[in-house]
């Protein structure tokens, strides 16, 4: 079932992208992220007690032209009758009612989704007796908060919480599921079809839900894998400039509702800066990763061609030295069925846990030859590792001191422990606990 999301509607300026910050920074985080996290997507998922939703920030947008705000209504606009399950209206507390919050509160209106007043900016306590105006608007879910300062946010947080549907609870399905993403023209659907023709497709046309998609199952080496339709991501939008917009919404979706993906390159062109956005994105999730070199054909190739070129991506993103990396034709199925194989090869790892004893030997071994560096003239012990969960893949370390482990310490065992183990395409974390 495709997750609830929310889009953060409002005129310029009223706040949404505090909100959107704002939101994301309250959710517990359990575990940190081996390397650092840096939140500049429009797009995220947020976890609040057992549910999640994905929340899109249109703020993060700035249309390219004069007419500002007439663009960002009808962003807005497509945002909430295309993408969201249910609308978070903001306003500015400070000001009073303008003829775009008047657009927007139409629009709202007219697609009868759920919807809540996000009445922003009122700081404090007082300020509360000058926003009665807004009531006016017709919306009977209201709230006062303050994005800046955290005021009633976590009442916010509640009433979208009361909107969710109950059966989307958390939970990581334990099926295949597998899209593939990447900029356009990277050859997608291409392969696409061609894994559909190539492999027996034994259930197609099973409608979606309202956003009209349709996902393929194949059978590959006695496994179904069910394959995303990522067709949405070509879908035409009216508004010039807001095509990446829409394109990036939908790809951060995609990969929320899969728990491999392929992200697909072009041979010829090599990555761009989105992309090591995608593949951050997929890494901080904990989804399976692959990474496929299309248009293999279009390349002059030499003895070295294809080690240089991996080490070109290597150097450009050093995390993916774990991780699978594919250098296909789909012109010329070229390599095609090593992408299937690779798929269920990640899976299966997400099956069994690594043995206690074998990672506190591992364990035991790696501190011996290069112990944790003291810090602040404290000695630092790791005393014991265990895997938690394996999709995710997190473990956790004990430690006598959590806080002090240098970045560099925890890359260094983040490799020891996949130099040891086949954990290819599974980005990992290490919890460091208190002992
Ligand atoms: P957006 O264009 O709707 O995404 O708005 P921004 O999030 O960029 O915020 C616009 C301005 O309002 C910034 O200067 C923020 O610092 C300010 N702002 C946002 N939330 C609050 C709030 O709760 N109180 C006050 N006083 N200012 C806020
Ligand atoms: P998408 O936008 O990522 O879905 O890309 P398409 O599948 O529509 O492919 C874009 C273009 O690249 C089309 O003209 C394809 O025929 C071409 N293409 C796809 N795969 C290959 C390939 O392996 N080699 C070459 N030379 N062209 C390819």
């Amino acid at each position: 079932m495709n997750i609830s999301t929310i889009g953060i509607l409002g005129r310029p300026n009223v706040g949404k992208s505090t909100l959107f910050n704002r939101l994301l920074g309250k959710q517990k985080s359990i575990v940190a992220p081996i390397e650092g996290v840096t939140r500049d997507r429009i797009v995220d998922k947020i976890e609040w007690l057992d549910k999640e939703f994905m929340l899109i920030d249109t703020g993060g947008y700035i249309p390219k032209s004069n007419d500002l705000i007439e663009k960002q209504v009808k962003l807005q606009a497509e945002v909430a009758s295309k993408e969201s399950d249910i609308l978070l209206l903001v306003v500015d507390g400070k000001e009073d009612i303008t003829s775009s919050d008047q657009s927007l509160v139409q629009i709202i209106h007219e697609l009868g989704k759920p919807c809540i007043l996000v009445i922003n900016k009122v700081d404090d306590k007082k300020q509360e007796k000058n926003v009665y105006d807004f009531y006016s608007l017709g919306i009977q879910n209201i709230v006062f908060i303050s994005a800046q300062n955290g005021r009633q946010v976590g009442l916010l947080l509640d009433k979208i919480y009361n909107l969710l549907p109950n059966e989307i609870h958390k939970k990581q399905s334990n099926d295949i599921s597998f899209a593939i993403v990447g900029m356009p023209n990277v050859g997608k659907s291409s392969l696409m079809n061609a894994l559909l023709d190539e492999e027996k497709s034994i259930v197609t046309d099973i409608a979606g839900t309202t956003r009209d998609s349709i996902d393929s199952y194949i059978k590959h080496n006695k496994k179904i894998i069910r394959i995303i339709d990522t067709a949405g991501l070509r879908k035409k939008t009216k508004i010039v400039d807001s095509i990446e917009f829409f394109s990036s919404v939908r790809t951060f979706r995609v990969i929320d509702d899969c728990n491999i993906a392929a992200v697909m390159i072009d041979a010829d062109k090599g990555f761009n800066t989105q992309d090591k956005n995608i593949i951050r994105y997929i890494v901080d999730r904990g989804k399976g990763v692959i990474i496929l070199v299309n248009k293999w054909d279009l390349i002059v190739k030499e003895t070295n061609t294809m080690k240089e070129m991996k080490d070109d991506i290597i150097s450009f993103y050093p995390y993916l030295q774990h991780h699978p990396i594919l250098f296909i034709s789909v012109k010329n199925k070229f390599r095609l069925d090593k992408i299937l194989n690779n798929v269920i090869a990640i899976h299966s790892k997400t099956i069994d846990k690594i043995k206690t004893s074998d990672l506190n030997c591992l364990l035991e071994n790696i501190t011996r030859k290069y112990p944790p560096p003291s810090i602040q003239g404290k000695q630092i012990k790791l005393n014991y590792i265990t895997q938690v969960s394996s999709f995710p893949l997190v473990f956790a370390i004990y430690t006598n001191y959590p806080r002090l482990i240098s970045v560099a310490y925890k890359r260094y065992l983040d490799n020891q422990i996949r130099a040891n183990f086949d954990l290819s395409g599974l980005p990992g974390k290490i919890s460091f606990r208190k002992k």
